[in-house]
């Protein structure tokens, strides 16, 4: 890993024409440096999620489309010959009936890779601040995608963290959702001390090259089936998984086949294996939710997504946002602002 670091370090010193001449050395694509130079939406999704021109069909996948008109808005129209339906460049994307300019997302992207609140984002891109609010969800469900690729390979240490449960923004817009407990006045805190089913467990793991996942398990503290249900099968089995204590990390990792070394609590430091990047990612991901003062637990895996691909990945910021930029062109997006109200208060994984 220390030798990939100096190759990375040589080519962020790079000019923007010697990165792309090194990137074509290796055979890969030259355009990532370009990608923010895009002003046209239709062009940007055509290139990016259509390379080499070639449209398949966004419904079935189908690589036999052909034009058919156009949208009342101007838009270039697509028919699949297998399935029959029409799609348009940005159909099933977070560009879909997207009256911003493209400069816009760019700049709302910007703002998100500084860790900027919905309040400031709004103010800078001139928005409103509800239009605010879903550009970001938006973003960050389709960046959900990339976040569940994630797999940890080498020292992988695991340990969770826990959230108090927020209830807010569930109230005013949904019919249908119950309060399931008295609200709590604004800064008081959970009635029982300690892990009590009132704290959402979001379980985590990191390894040495800076990537990480963390999702929520369940609430108050994890079992074996919980964790699994984060973390089963990212965990590279030739890895090996430090941990603390006596606690469902290391059944877990049994269970996976992986290597595990669990380290007393009291001896955290303990040669090359040891929990301190673990606890130093706890410790970021609370100094990362302060700014926003108290996420909504239904939105909570979608802040924890934002700080994993924007802190924990390879890459400087320029890099990172490009990245972002095209992956939203890329991946497949079907709610509306409407499906946020109906999404569970308390989004738990199917525990097997
Ligand atoms: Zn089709």
């Amino acid at each position: 890993m220390a030798e990939a670091n100096v190759v990375f370090q040589m080519f962020k010193s790079l000019s923007d024409k010697e990165k792309e001449t090194f990137l074509r050395l290796l055979g890969m694509p030259t355009e990532l440096t370009e990608i923010i130079d895009s002003t046209d939406t239709e062009e940007f999704l055509a290139k990016h999620r259509f390379p080499n021109q070639e449209v398949c069909c966004v419904h079935c996948g189908l690589l036999d489309a052909c034009k058919c008109g156009h949208t009342k808005s101007g838009h270039q129209r697509f028919r699949c010959k297998g399935c029959g339906k029409t799609f348009t460049y940005a159909s099933r994307t977070i560009f879909n009936g997207a009256k911003k300019e493209l400069d816009m997302y760019f700049q709302y992207i910007h703002c998100m890779m500084r860790g900027m609140t919905i309040r400031d984002s709004a103010k800078e891109c001139h928005i409103t601040k509800n239009n605010s609010f879903y550009l970001r969800h938006k973003i960050l469900d389709a960046l959900q995608e990339m976040q569940d690729k994630v797999r940890l390979d080498g020292i992988v240490e695991a340990d969770e963290t826990y959230f108090p449960i927020s209830f807010k923004g569930n109230h005013s817009k949904s019919k249908t959702f119950v309060m399931p407990r008295e609200a709590h006045k604004r800064g008081e805190r959970a009635k029982k001390r300690g892990i009590s089913k009132e704290k959402v467990c979001v379980a985590c793991a990191v390894n040495r090259s800076g990537k990480s996942i963390a999702n929520i398990s369940n609430l108050g503290r994890p079992s074996v089936a919980s964790i699994s249900a984060v973390l089963g099968g990212r965990i590279s089995p030739d890895s090996v998984l430090c941990t603390d204590k006596m606690n469902s990390y290391v059944p877990f990792a049994e269970h996976e086949g992986i290597n595990v070394i669990q380290l007393k609590s009291n001896k955290r430091v303990d040669g090359m294996f040891n929990i301190q990047h673990i606890n130093n990612y706890h410790s970021q991901l609370k100094k990362f939710m302060r700014i926003f003062n108290g996420v909504s637990t239904k939105y909570l895996p979608n802040y924890l997504a934002w700080n994993n691909l924007r802190n924990y990945a390879e890459g400087d910021k320029d890099f990172k946002e490009s990245i972002w930029c095209k992956h939203n062109a890329e991946a497949v997006y079907d709610d509306s602002k409407w499906t946020y109200y109906q999404r569970p208060a308390i989004p738990l994984p199917l525990v097997a």
